[in-house]
C-alpha cells in the first residue's frame, strides 16, 4: 500500500475545484511555455551545438498545431517528424523552417517530399539512389541527410553500404548533404559501454563520408556530454518534460498534467471485490473512489492490480494512492482508505503531473514514459496553457 506524501511541496494544482469543466471527465493540461522554455534551456545546454525539435507522433501526442509555433517562436528552426505527411502538416505551420523526416524516403515518396519542402533522413543505398535519381530527373540540387547505422540496427545506411556509398561519390553529386546523423540504443543509461562504442562507430562513418553537419543525441544522448552533441541534437521528449535519463537531471520541468474528476466513493467491507473479474478484494474495511478516466483515455489497463499486487497510483490531496482491480475502459479505481483528507465526488485526482511524472505513470503501467504520454487520448479536455493562447 503506498501511503508516502507525493513531495514535500503541495501540488501547485489545487485538487478540489472547478478545472474539470461540467460535462468534461478530465482536463489533459499542456503547458507551451513550458515546453517553450525547456527547448531554450536544452538549446543552452547544447550550446554552440544548434537544437532541433522532435514533433514526430503529433508533437507526441499533444498537438503538433499547438506545440510547433510555440517553439519556432522560442527560436527553434529545425523540426524532425515521423512521416511525410507529418512533414506536409508541419510545412503547413511554419513556411521557414528546416522540416526533416526520419523516417526517410518511402518508395514514390518523393514528390510528396518535395512538396512539403522537407529533408528525407536517407536510411539506405536504396533511398540514396531514388533521391539522387529524382534529383537528375529535375535538374536540381536536392538536400539531404544521410542516416547511418552505429549499432542500432534499426534504420539507417549500414556500415557496408556507407563503403559503398564512399566508393561511388557520383551518387552525392546530385545533392546537397546537410547532415549526417545515427541514433543511440541506450543514451538512457550513462554507464551503458554502447554508448562510447556507437560514438566510434559513428566517428567512423561520417570519415567516409562527406564533411556535413552531424548529429547524433537525441533527449538522452544530450545528456552523455558534450562530445555527443556535435553539431544537432533533437530532442523529443525532453522538450515535453520527459527524464528518461538515469544520470544528471536534464534542464526541463514538467509540461503536461492529467487530472480526472471523481465519480464516487463508497465503502466497501472485508472481502468485497472491486472491478471485473473481482480481481481485487479488500483485506479490510476500505474506501475506494472510482475516477472518470480509463484505458480509452490511454490510461493503460496493466496499472490494473489484483489483491496483494501493486498497479499504478495516482495523487489525490498530494498524497500518492493505489489503484486497486482492473482499470476499465472508462474508469479507475483507487484506495483512498489511508488519504487523510476525506475524498469526495467532485474532487480530482492527478494522474500525471508535478506531483507523479510520466516516468512513475508508465512505471505503474508497466510501460515507458513515451508510451503513456504519446497515448493519451482524445477524449480529456486539453487546455492549453501559455505560447500566446
Ligand atoms: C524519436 C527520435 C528522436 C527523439 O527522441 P527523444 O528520446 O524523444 O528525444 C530523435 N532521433 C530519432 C532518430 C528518433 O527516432
Amino acid at each position: 500500500m503506498i501511503t508516502t506524501r507525493a513531495g514535500s511541496q503541495a501540488s501547485p494544482f489545487p485538487t478540489e475545484m472547478a478545472m474539470i469543466a461540467a460535462s468534461e471527465t478530465g482536463v489533459l493540461r499542456i503547458d507551451l511555455d513550458a515546453i517553450a522554455a525547456n527547448w531554450r534551456a536544452l538549446a543552452r545546454w547544447v550550446a554552440p551545438a544548434d537544437c532541433g525539435a522532435v514533433v514526430k507522433a503529433d508533437a507526441y501526442g499533444l498537438g503538433v498545431a499547438r506545440v510547433l509555433p510555440a517553439l519556432a517562436a522560442a527560436g527553434c528552426g529545425t523540426f524532425f517528424v515521423a512521416t511525410p505527411r507529418e512533414a506536409a502538416e508541419a510545412r503547413s505551420l511554419d513556411g521557414r523552417a528546416r522540416i526533416f523526416v526520419l523516417d526517410g524516403l518511402f518508395p514514390g515518396a518523393t514528390d510528396d517530399i518535395l512538396a512539403a519542402a522537407a529533408i528525407p533522413c536517407l536510411a539506405s543505398l536504396a533511398e540514396v539512389e531514388e533521391w539522387s535519381a529524382h534529383a537528375r530527373r529535375i535538374g536540381a540540387r536536392l538536400a539531404a541527410a544521410l542516416h547511418v547505422d552505429s549499432g542500432l540496427h534499426r534504420l539507417g545506411l549500414t556500415v557496408v553500404e556507407v563503403q559503398r556509398l564512399a566508393a561511388r561519390p557520383e551518387l552525392l553529386d546530385a545533392l546537397d548533404v546537410v547532415l549526417v546523423m545515427s541514433h543511440l540504443a541506450a543514451a538512457d543509461d550513462p554507464a551503458d559501454p554502447a554508448n562510447a562504442v556507437q560514438f566510434q562507430v559513428f566517428e567512423r562513418l561520417r570519415g567516409m563520408l562527406p564533411n556535413a553537419p552531424a548529429s547524433l543525441a537525441a533527449s538522452d544522448g544530450l545528456m552523455l556530454g558534450a562530445d555527443f552533441h556535435f553539431d544537432l541534437v533533437r530532442p523529443g521528449y525532453a522538450l515535453y518534460g520527459g527524464q528518461a535519463f538515469q544520470g544528471e537531471q536534464a534542464p526541463v520541468s514538467a509540461a503536461v498534467s492529467l487530472f480526472a474528476r471523481v465519480l464516487q466513493v463508497r465503502d466497501v467491507e472485508v472481502g468485497g471485490a472491486v472491478g471485473y473479474s473481482g480481481a481485487w478484494r479488500a483485506l479490510r474495511p476500505s474506501r475506494i473512489a472510482t475516477l472518470a478516466a480509463g484505458y480509452a483515455d490511454g490510461y493503460a489497463r496493466a496499472a490494473s492490480a489484483a489483491t496483494g499486487t501493486t498497479g499504478g497510483s495516482v495523487v489525490i490531496h498530494g498524497v500518492r494512492l493505489p489503484i486497486v482491480g482492473r482499470v476499465s475502459m472508462d474508469l479507475i479505481t483507487v484506495d483512498v482508505t489511508d488519504c487523510p483528507v476525506r475524498v469526495e465526488r467532485g474532487h480530482v485526482a492527478e494522474l500525471i503531473g508535478p506531483s507523479l511524472t510520466m516516468e512513475t505513470a508508465g512505471a505503474g503501467m508497466r510501460t515507458i514514459g513515451y508510451e503513456v504520454l504519446t497515448r493519451l487520448g482524445q477524449r480529456m479536455q486539453r487546455v492549453y496553457v501559455g505560447g500566446g493562447a
